[in-house]
Order: C-alpha cells, then structure tokens, then sequence
C-alpha cells in the first residue's frame, strides 16, 4: 500500500510511547505558548503554577518571581494590583521564555549542549523517584529559583525520562521558536509553519490525499 512517507506529522506533542502521562511536558509547553502572549497576567501565571506544579505537589507557591537580569515580580493578591506593573512581569516572562528556549535549542545544537539538565539535577530541581518496578523523574524547584529554572525543571524531567525522542524529534524553529516533535533531520530548526522549501519544489505543504510526484 502506498503511504506517504513525506507527510508533515508535526505536532507540538510528541507521539505518546510511554504509559505515564507526560504532564511536565504539558506544562512546560504551555508556558512557553502562553509566555508568547504579551497579555499574561499576574493572575494567569498564579494559575499556571497552582495546575502544574503546587497541586501535584512538587512545589510551594512562589511569592516573588525572579529572573536574572530582568527583575522581581510579587504573586501576592494583595500586592498584584498596586506593586506590580505589568510592564516588570512581561520583562520577567520574557527573559525567562528566552533562557528556556536558548537551552531547548542547545539540545539540538552541534556538540549538543545539555547543561541545563546537570545544572537541573545538581540544583535539586529534578528528583529521581524509585518505585519497586520503575524509577521516574519528577520536577522539584524550590519556590526561590528563577522563573528560567523552575520551567527549566519542567523540560529536564521530560528529556531525562524520553531522551531518544529528543535526540530523534526535537524541533525549536529558528523563526518563531516553537518547539515540536518531528521526523526527519531537516525539520530540526522548523515548526511546520516554517518548514525549509523543499529542493525542487515550491510547494511548501503537500495536500493529503494523492500526490503524484512526477
Ligand atoms: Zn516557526
């Protein structure tokens, strides 16, 4: 039967192999699409951590957001309104989102650069969990650590327990730095959006369905 090997598979989350959920991932793929947004507020940030980090028990609340470089934001309710200006938070956000996908992209890079994982392992921020059959990584920021690390904590959960994939399917796009997972060395510094033009052609997305490619 007749398939199509070319087809773009791409998608932000990779083709689930593994039995456990892969909500580290998730969570850190969402910061990284919300941190896209100029208009993420103290009150979705607070949210973002409560679902993925202080309910499952991986982290206290933080009660200040830092990030080197980029300054100190409150979480406090009572101090969101008057103390914080959006302006200090989306510096935050943003530096935090830049360090993250820097260190995403250092994965694919030529020597890989994988730092942020011993830097995450010997922080503390990573802990590997033993069970009778199975060991799993779980992420543990301490509520201090900058916005960076915290994510950060996040990714290196996911490449430490999926290394192949990443190795194999990582994509941070060169134009607009998303990450996805997908096959094929080319697709390597592309999202779909933005896939290299293919040599001889100029068609940039091929239509499902029959193709015949005389
Ligand atoms: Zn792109």
């Amino acid at each position: 039967m007749a398939t199509s090997p070319t087809a773009v598979t791409a998608v932000a989350f990779p083709v689930q192999r593994a039995a456990r959920p892969r909500r580290a991932l998730a969570a850190g793929l969402e910061f990284l699409e919300a941190s896209a947004e100029p208009g993420w507020s103290v009150c979705g940030v607070r949210t973002w951590f409560e679902e993925h980090l202080v309910e499952p028990g991986h982290m206290r609340a933080p009660v200040v957001l830092s990030e080197p470089g980029a300054g100190r934001v409150s979480l406090l309710e009572s101090d969101a309104e008057t103390l914080t200006s959006s302006s200090n938070l989306l510096r935050i956000v943003t530096g935090a989102r830049n360090r993250i996908i820097a260190a995403l992209r250092g994965l694919n890079a030529s020597p890989t650069d994988d730092r942020f994982l011993s830097a995450a392992i010997f922080a503390g921020r990573v802990q590997r969990l033993r069970g009778r059959s199975e060991s799993h990584w779980v992420p543990q920021p301490e509520p201090t650590a900058p916005l960076s690390g915290i994510v950060l904590s996040l990714f290196a959960v996911d490449v430490l327990s999926h290394r192949d994939e990443y190795e194999e399917r990582l994509s941070v796009c060169d134009i607009c730095d998303r990450i996805t997972f997908q096959d094929g060395a080319l697709r390597r510094k592309s999202c779909p959006d933005h896939l290299p033009p293919l040599s001889g052609m100029s068609r940039r997305a091929m239509p499902s369905g029959r193709k015949n490619l005389s």
